[in-house]
């Protein structure tokens, strides 16, 4: 199934929250609700991604408009809209009755997951479903929260309760009275399938890397070579090996904006940070030594 970064958004529905993914304690479940669906199978999921670029939603002197961390249409594409470590959306969901410093935003905590239902009588499809739970499986290894349903938040708890919370089930929801992700949200087989995706792996393994920049380098010479270059720091330059090193740093850069595109999300920030360290040992390859 398709996972991919989101085309775009407004600059204004997105502001950096400087470690944030330290904070991270569980994930929201929303549905869209646009109210257009024609039929059952009508898919929210690309108007909602337009929403999000649309000039009328929110405006840079509001600072906030609506807009979320992943998108999941009907059909099963994954849209990754935020950097989680870093960033937060303003606002899919914010505060309750009560603001701060008493009580938190729920969107600052947990990661702000969208998923394709026009309306609240609009069955959820399989697809959306086994797409959520993979994306759970990998956000709660990568921040350690248990696949636990959790009723309900006052947006007051310290610490944060670990786990799944939903808009009707906060106090944010309450307050502007939301009933996403509703009724007919499939609880047992969504927890079942999300546990089944987060015991399926590990965070990355060194053969894991190993295997997706093989995977990524569309040609074992060429992962090969990266690999080497991680671990040969030292090694001889010859001309040769550093016109390599060259040619090998464009096609990292590559990797990276077809990464960015791919957006995988749990592990994306593992390998970004595995091909942003092997640029930097070919940057000082390339410039130790001149042929
Ligand atoms: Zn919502």
């Amino acid at each position: 199934m398709t996972v991919r970064a989101a085309l775009g958004h407004n600059p204004w529905l997105v502001r950096p929250l400087p470690g944030r993914g330290e904070l991270i304690a569980g994930i929201t479940l929303h549905s869209t609700r646009s109210g257009n669906a024609s039929d059952d199978e009508y898919d929210d999921g690309p108007g909602t991604e337009r929403w999000g670029m649309h000039p009328d939603n929110g405006s840079a002197a509001q600072g906030w408009g609506t807009f979320w961390d992943r998108l999941i249409w009907r059909d099963g594409t994954r849209l990754i809209c935020t950097d989680v470590d870093r960033e937060f959306a303003s606002w899919t969901a914010g505060f309750g009755n009560v603001g701060p410093p008493t009580a938190w935003a729920l969107g600052h905590y947990y990661v702000q997951i969208e998923l394709s239902q026009s309306r609240p009588d609009q069955p959820f499809s399989d697809a959306s479903i086994e797409e959520l739970a993979k994306e759970t499986g990998e956000l709660s290894r990568r921040y350690d929260f248990p696949i636990v349903r959790i009723p309900f938040v006052t947006q007051q708890e310290n610490p944060k309760p670990r786990g799944i919370t939903t808009h009707e089930g906060s106090a944010n929801g309450v307050k502007l009275g939301k009933s996403d992700p509703g009724d007919l949200f499939p609880w047992a087989t969504f927890i079942e399938k999300a546990q089944a995706y987060k015991s399926e792996g590990d965070p990355m393994s060194e053969d894991k890397i190993r295997s997706t920049i093989l995977d990524w380098s569309q040609s074992d010479d060429f992962g090969e070579a990266v690999i080497a270059a991680i671990s040969t720091r030292g090694f001889k330059t010859t001309t040769e090996r550093l016109n390599y090193a060259i040619v090998i740093r464009e096609r990292v850069d590559a990797a990276i904006a077809r990464l960015m595109q791919a957006g995988s999300s749990t592990e994306l920030a593992d390998v970004e940070t595995t091909l942003a360290a092997i640029n930097t040992v070919l940057d000082g390859l390339a410039n130790r030594e001149t042929p």
